[in-house]
């Protein structure tokens, strides 16, 4: 069993920045409107996620950290309607599978809580505690009981650089929570609740992108639509790009959408200038298979060549220069 978490592990828990995801995930899963971001040591050292999300009664709290026992895929069609981030029900075990957690939650407004401590996965201590609603997950020492592991682990800067990055992400997709992310007890960002997409770009893209963002709104929702900012190259001159997308309200780096991207901009990217992107697209669940790679990055759409053209052609519309 627990072999199986550890294993488990191997494939979700890469780096300090994969733990952030699969805690940050499931706190928005549980409708968190304010999620803080506590890490020490570039994550290596300690990683805490706090929520106001529903929480955990006590019997889940324990269930939750047993493998498959929270998986949310009963039936094959299960798959097809996935809307929650998280759907597996095998993040939290293999977390703890490889480091020191403790897991404290409330999920009544009485104020009855429960905290449970566990080391490399098996549990230590556990007691009845008075919370508020929400989630505390605090994941220490990772990887200490795999240390071939551990040593692959790279500088606090470059863990926390991609801690920070998987954090953008998300709130760049959650635009009514309130994010923020602390190192070293120095906070990072924060973002408001209910900030426009706009501020989001501006805090974490940089101040001097929020002039030349150009608005895009493609399609109908509930078919096929395309929402969120870009930037016409010539301004980005001096920046390196980037390209955020969304489906479905994931983060997604697809080879499709980003082939779509790049061919919307064509003609416009001269040496030297490149694309920066957020875009949300939108379209029937069962039209997209998000369940092709277990990091969740990579989708196989039913009808590719219809989304590729939807998306190009779009951005093209967007990007043609006005006439005089
Ligand atoms: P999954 O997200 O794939 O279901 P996880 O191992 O990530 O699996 O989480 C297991 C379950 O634990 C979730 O389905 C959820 O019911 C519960 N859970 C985890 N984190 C939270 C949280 N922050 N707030 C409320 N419930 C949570
Ligand atoms: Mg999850």
């Amino acid at each position: 069993e627990n072999l199986c978490n550890m294993i488990a592990a191997g494939e979700v828990v890469e780096r300090p920045a994969s733990v952030i995801k699969e805690l940050v995930e499931n706190s928005l899963d549980a409708g968190a409107g304010d999620i803080l971001v506590e890490v020490e040591g570039g994550g290596k050292k300690l990683m805490r996620v706090s929520d106001d999300g529903e929480g955990m009664s006590r019997d889940d709290a324990f269930l939750c950290l047993e493998r498959h026992a929270t998986s949310k895929i009963r039936a094959p069609q299960d798959l097809a309607a996935l809307r929650t981030l998280g759907f597996r029900g095998e993040a939290l075990p293999a977390i703890a599978s490889v480091s020191r957690m403790t897991l404290r939650t409330c999920g009544n407004d009485e104020g009855e809580g429960v905290e449970i401590y566990l080391e490399g996965g098996t549990v230590r201590k556990s007691q009845d505690l008075g919370l508020p609603r929400g989630t505390l997950i605090e994941v220490r020492s990772l990887f200490f009981n795999t240390p071939a592991r551990r040593k692959f682990l790279r500088r606090d800067e470059t863990e926390i650089g991609h801690i920070a990055d998987v954090v953008t992400k998300q709130a760049l997709a959650h635009p009514r929570v309130r994010f923020r992310l602390l190192h070293n007890g120095r906070e990072l960002f924060e973002v408001r609740r209910d900030s426009l997409l706009e501020e989001r770009i501006g805090a974490f893209l940089g101040r001097p992108l929020l002039r030349q963002l150009v608005p895009v709104a493609e399609g109908e929702p509930g078919d096929l639509s395309l929402r969120g900012f870009i930037c016409p190259p010539e301004v980005t001159r001096s920046s390196t790009g980037a390209i955020y997308t969304f489906i479905n309200g994931r983060y997604v780096r697809d080879r499709v959408v980003q082939h779509a991207v790049l061919e919307g901009y064509r003609n416009l990217l001269m040496k030297g200038r490149y694309p920066v992107v957020v875009l949300f697209l939108e379209l029937d669940p069962a039209q997209v298979d998000v369940n092709v790679h277990p990091t969740k990055h990579e989708v196989r759409f039913r009808d590719q060549g219809r989304v590729h053209d939807f998306i190009a052609e779009g951005l093209r519309r967007v990007l043609k220069p006005s006439p005089g």
